[in-house]
């Protein structure tokens, strides 16, 4: 089992547990914490068409939905939200000649 889940495990059963000294601001920590983790999980990036006329393309956050592309340099995590991406299938892609919008 990863870390994330187990932790998540752990965070629900003690929401559960109806803990009256568990506040608002804990839950909020707890969830901070989790959101952090799983953005050190690398996510695909989300290809998108921006001009519906043509084939050109972008690839956007899988998380905060923000532009990730820089021509030529995959960044290794989202600059807006931190959330680490799986550049992998799109380097594939981009390599075999698919058109990049620049
Ligand atoms: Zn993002």
């Amino acid at each position: 089992m990863k870390l994330i889940e187990l932790f998540k495990i752990n965070v629900e059963v003690m929401l559960e547990a109806d803990n009256p000294g568990l506040t608002q601001t804990t839950i909020n920590e707890y969830q901070a914490a989790i959101d952090a983790l799983e953005k050190q999980e690398a996510k695909k990036p989300i290809k998108i068409y921006p001009f519906h006329y043509s084939n050109l393309f972008n690839y956007i956050c899988p998380n905060c939905g923000e532009m990730l592309e820089v021509p030529g340099c995959y960044p290794k995590c989202c600059e807006d939200c931190g959330q680490k991406i799986d550049w992998v299938d799109a380097r594939e892609e981009i390599r075999g000649g698919a058109k990049w919008n620049v």
